[in-house]
């Protein structure tokens, strides 16, 4: 059993059900994100791991130990939330010793642990400060020192960056995952950004209308989607509408261009149309080496990003993004250049 266990948990508002069959086993020390569009449920599976709702069936357990009946302050969780839920009369330092005052620690104890949260999360000057004397971003770290202050076993974190502008955003979520790697906490942090989830996260769920669609590793995610809603959730992909030419032989017909997948194509009959996922990484434009398909199409944009340049190329009716890097040698195609793009008939997934 997984340290933080969270079995079948099914939970219903009346006659909507928000979480379906739900299960996850989460390591000691593991980092994982849950990842979805806005209404999926991953509040939802957030507030009843922390006990602020009762699931309509399933079980959580957190060391083996069935937590379904403790109240929240039994369960030794931590939690931050999207929108800045400091307490506005109290200073940082009386914010971070909160949890710490109503647990009936010692004053020694407590004014040791607040030194000690200040200094991790970098802001050991400002205890005397008041919440609106702070940052969104500075906010948002005293409430993660808050929550670890009392050294609770997991850590819930529901988009705590989603309020916050994009520079600030993207170094505090470093920051907290490397003050999650020194702790060594098990930590659950919610997300509907992709970017977000794949770059911090040891692994990602990504949810789908209360389900659970896939768990794996960033790379597995990104690379191996399990589903259609995955693949398409995640990171930028291509989808080619076809037809299904020789379903034993995986021969598809994009619009005039047969080509020929690395494996048979079961669950579709011949002439079938067919979906066919690609990601923009996996197609090289001008030289094929060592590829087995090289199309002919016609560029029909361009965008300059500045490392990047995203191209995307007119093949009959379909249109294949693709990704060049910059080389300040030698100018992008324009729009109506004749091009041969290459890719590997394994990139191709069948959606
Ligand atoms: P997410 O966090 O992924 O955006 P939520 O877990 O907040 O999604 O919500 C999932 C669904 O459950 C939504 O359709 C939402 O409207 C519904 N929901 C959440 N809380 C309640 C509640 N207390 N009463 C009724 N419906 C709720
Ligand atoms: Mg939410």
């Amino acid at each position: 059993m997984s340290f933080l266990d969270i079995s079948h948990l099914q939970k219903s508002f009346g006659t909507n059900t928000v979480v379906k069959d739900f299960t996850l086993g989460i390591e000691k020390g593991e980092f994982v994100s849950f990842l979805g569009p806005s209404g999926c449920g991953k509040t939802t599976v957030l507030r009843m791991v922390a006990g602020f709702e009762t699931p309509t069936s399933g079980t959580i357990r957190i060391g083996g130990k069935d937590v379904i009946n403790l109240k929240p302050n039994q369960r030794n969780i931590g939690m931050v939330f999207q929108a800045y839920a400091l307490f506005p009369n109290m200073t940082v330092a009386q914010n971070v010793a909160f949890g710490l005052r109503i647990a009936g620690k010692p004053k020694a104890e407590i004014d040791a642990t607040v030194k000690e949260m200040l200094s991790l999360i970098h802001l050991s000057n400002l205890g005397d400060r008041y919440p609106y004397q702070l940052s969104g971003g500075q906010q948002q770290r005293v409430a993660l020192a808050r929550a670890l202050a009392t050294k609770p076993q997991v850590l819930l974190l529901d988009e705590p960056l989603s309020a916050l502008d994009a520079k600030i955003r993207v170094s505090l979520r470093d920051e907290i995952r490397s003050i999650q790697q020194k702790l060594g906490i098990t930590t659950i942090f919610v997300t509907h950004d992709q970017e977000e989830a794949l770059s911090i996260s040891d692994r990602v769920v990504v949810m789908h209308e209360g389900r659970a669609d896939q768990v794996g590793t960033p790379f597995d995610i990104y690379n191996r989607p399990a589903s259609r809603f995955v693949a398409s959730f995640v990171g930028t992909l291509n989808v080619l509408e076809g037809k299904v030419d020789d379903a034993a032989k995986g021969v598809v017909d994009l619009d005039g261009i047969r080509i020929t997948l690395a494996e048979p194509i079961t669950g579709h009959k011949n002439g079938d149309t067919l979906a066919l996922a690609l990601r923009p990484e996996a197609v090289t434009i001008g030289q094929q080496n060592g590829h087995d398909t090289a199309i002919e199409g016609t560029i029909h944009d361009v965008h300059f990003l500045g490392s990047v340049i995203r191209t995307r190329v007119s093949l009959g009716k379909n249109k294949v993004s693709l990704d060049m890097f910059n080389n300040p040698a030698s100018p992008p195609p324009a729009r109506g250049d004749k091009v041969k793009i290459g890719f590997a008939a394994r990139d191709l997934l069948v959606l």
